[in-house]
């Protein structure tokens, strides 16, 4: 009979418990949940090593079952690692540095949001220089999204290849690796139950609905995303790769870090509206550029509530399925340092900042971003998200 040891006050202590896959060599991966710095098999934890939902390669199987369900193991997670370790979750317990770790969710459609009016209107007045109201005249009347690739969702630490595509030139389009490559810090919500087809989500359900939170890079290609948007929106700018963290922070460990979102103002149409108020959630990211934190973007500062952006997102009856991921677009707060993407931190790229000694503006190969958050947890702890780590790789010749 052991116990785990951890500190109350650790960013993975009890109050957190966030679910992830990990393998270790020779077995298929498994759902754990990570406490303090170790790696604990959730099926064995909890009693029944081949459990299908608890063992799953990922949690689609727990997400499909349901809000009463997620209670329900949370807690019985709580119970076995707050004594001691029964005899039958003694091979549960890895340490963190010994186990691969997986993309959590088979991801089955995914959504990008533009959530935040810092960043909006930072990049309106980058790419509409001439139009003296940064903001398009739908951005408060509705959380302004785009649908994305799922298939390229990968987890921290998978190397992002420097993508090709057209740009254009003073000679015309021309065609290449991307010479402004660039990162997007975003918090990514994962669907637990969705929806039938013409059963929209209500504003005020959307919360049973939401599973939990991963961390989000969003890599974009800011020179093809240029020249290719007009008039259909992002794709090939956005699409070759976007990273999460590999934890999956449950929404249940978040009660305490929720808090009013800005003022809406005008205010919106009755689909969208929620009582009180709309929520958002006090998560403090950080961006970190080659071991340099060069960022904190705010996520206290979003516009858009997550339950709003899900309701949009159904209805005008489109189906979410168990898996589905919708991001909240780039965190950016009102300060310069508070700006969660590159082409905002150096004003398109015409304000190098310096990092690590050298004057950047985009990505070169080589460079490693990482995204970290926090946020607070019951009775003064905080709550750690892990991290979604990338490295740009060159380019990959035609062949
Ligand atoms: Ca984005």
């Amino acid at each position: 009979m052991t116990r785990l040891e951890v500190a109350a006050d650790d960013l993975f202590g009890l109050h957190n418990l966030p679910y992830g896959v990990y393998s270790v060599p020779g077995q298929e991966p498994r759902l754990a949940t990570r406490y303090g710095d170790y790696v604990v098999d959730l099926a064995l934890l909890l009693g029944d090593p081949d459990d299908p939902v608890l063992a799953a390669p990922s949690l689609n199987p727990l997400l499909a079952q349901g809000h009463a369900r997620w209670v329900e193991v949370r807690t019985a997670i709580t119970q076995a690692l707050r004594g001691d370790l029964p005899e039958h979750a003694v091979h549960a317990v890895h340490d963190l540095g010994a186990v691969t770790l997986h993309l959590p969710v088979e991801v089955a459609d995914y959504v990008d949001f533009y959530a935040s009016e810092h960043h909006a209107a930072n990049l309106g007045r980058l790419f509409r220089p001439d139009n003296p109201e940064p903001l398009l005249p739908n951005w408060r009347h509705l959380p302004v999204g785009y649908h994305g690739r799922s298939a390229s969702i990968v987890v921290s630490g998978t190397d992002i290849v420097r993508p090709c595509g057209q740009r254009a030139s003073d000679t015309g389009p021309v065609f290449g690796p991307s010479t402004r490559l660039d990162i997007e810090a975003e918090i990514g919500f994962v669907v637990g139950t969705g929806n039938p087809m013409g059963e929209p989500i209500a504003v005020e359900a959307a919360e049973r609905h939401l599973f939990g939170v991963v961390l989000f890079n969003d890599w974009s290609a800011r020179d093809i995303q240029a020249w290719e948007y007009v008039p259909l929106g992002p794709n090939l700018g956005k699409s070759f790769a976007s990273t999460i963290s590999p934890w999956v922070v449950p929404m249940l460990a978040l009660e305490a870090a929720r808090v009013p979102t800005p003022v809406q103002e005008p205010a919106v149409l009755p689909y969208l509206a929620m009582q009180p108020h709309p929520w958002g959630l006090d998560i403090d990211l950080e961006v970190e550029w080659n071991g340099e934190v060069v960022s904190r973007p705010p996520y206290a500062a979003m516009y858009w509530s997550p339950a709003q952006m899900l309701a949009h997102l159904t209805v005008n009856g489109a189906p979410t399925r168990s898996g589905d991921l919708f991001a909240s677009g780039t965190v950016s707060g009102p300060a310069k340092e508070q700006r969660g993407a590159f082409i905002e931190l150096t004003w398109g790229g015409r304000e190098p900042v310096t990092v690590a000694g050298a004057r950047r503006t985009f990505l070169e190969d080589g460079d490693e971003v990482v995204l970290r958050a926090t946020a607070p947890g019951p009775d003064g702890t905080r709550i750690g998200f892990g991290e979604a780590r990338g490295r740009i790789t060159p380019a990959k010749p035609r062949s």
